[in-house]
């Protein structure tokens, strides 16, 4: 038995196909002159489109599930992957889904409103609620969980982004899952990259790296927060997460870099637009423009300064988000 499973007193409902692909990206490192670049397809997880949600998931549904819930709420942007995943996994489970979601981003489309993960929310049978840009979504969120309460149902509460510890429990999980991996493929790295929005994923990480003995450092590529914010969000997600996992101890510093959030989060930029449009006709790899397009300028950044050295092995963890680029139609299409 794992690590990690000898010690979790919580179950999970599989949902995400597992393990995902670890795959070499030689053209992409051919192109960025140096590092051996690798990518962990979390995009693929496969449930309604699959990315980091799922894992999440596998996890929150279960103890939906085990508090006898018939409903679950959750909240986040319009084009929230994490909303969408829900979504699907409530479908799955046969639960009623309440999804609480704001506009977010200024001046986007109609596209944004529409299309995208909105398209898909509405395919999987989610009831929306929405609000605008600005608006409380926990407290929001808090007053639809009293009204359902009150009609006689059970709603069980997803935080934005699926972040607890609970949440961050599956990727302190996958940390094992990438440590086989690296033993089958004879390799390890010597960084992690990776986008960050609400923590989870990277405080999931942080825990399960402790764990698993893997020593590379993992950089948080921040979507959204100050780096001084994101900091303090992760490690108070981390420290839930070690309530669950005793014996994960250990301190190690916590990398996130806020340099590549552009105007704002959902927002835009010429970095992200180079990282993500390089990775599409170099490998055929779908990135998104709120997160993993920034975390893959990041990447690029880090591999220009020699942050990343040209003799290193660098792994890119894809958290998925394509559905998104539905939702920036505007953008994308050619000016030229
Ligand atoms: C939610 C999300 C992230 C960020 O994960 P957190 O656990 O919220 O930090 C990264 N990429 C994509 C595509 C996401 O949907």
């Amino acid at each position: 038995m794992s690590r990690i499973a000898s010690t979790t007193v919580l179950h999970k409902i599989p949902l995400a196909f597992l393990p995902t692909p670890l795959e070499p990206l030689s053209r992409l490192s051919a192109h960025l002159g140096g590092p051996e670049i690798w990518v962990k397809r979390d995009d693929c997880t496969g449930l309604g489109g699959g990315g980091n949600k799922t894992r999440k998931l596998e996890y929150l549904m279960a103890a939906a599930v085990a508090a006898g819930a018939d409903t679950v709420i959750t909240a986040g942007a319009l084009q929230s992957n994490h909303a969408r995943q829900t979504a699907a996994a409530a479908a799955r489970q046969g639960l009623r889904c309440i999804l609480v979601l704001a506009a977010a981003v200024p001046g986007r489309g109609t596209c944004y409103d529409a299309n995208g993960n909105m398209l898909l929310d509405r395919l999987f049978g989610a009831e929306m609620h929405l609000f605008p840009t600005g608006a409380d979504l926990d407290a929001e969120m808090a007053k639809i969980c009293a009204d359902v309460s009150a009609s006689g149902a059970t709603p069980y509460l997803i935080p934005i982004g699926g972040s607890n510890g609970i949440g961050a429990l599956a990727y302190a999980v996958a940390m094992e899952e990438l440590d086989l991996q690296c033993r089958e493929h004879a390799l390890a790295f010597d960084h992690i990259v990776t986008a960050t929005g609400s923590g989870g994923t990277q405080a999931g990480m942080i825990v399960g790296a402790r764990l698993a003995g893997i020593a590379a450092p993992i950089h948080g590529i921040s979507v959204s927060a100050s780096s001084a914010d994101m900091q303090a969000k992760l490690e108070r997600i981390a420290e839930q997460t070690l309530e669950l996992l005793p014996g994960a101890g250990g301190a190690r510093p916590i990398l996130v870099d806020d340099t590549f959030v552009g105007p704002g989060y959902g927002q835009p930029t010429d970095a992200m637009w180079e990282a993500l449009s390089t990775c599409a006709r170099l490998e055929g790899l779908l990135l998104d423009p709120v997160y993993t397009g920034k975390a893959m300028a990041g990447l690029f950044a880090y591999i220009r300064s020699g942050r990343v050295g040209a003799q290193e092995r660098v792994l890119f963890w894809h958290t998925g988000g394509a559905q998104g680029l539905f939702g920036y139609e505007d953008y994308l299409t050619p000016k030229a």
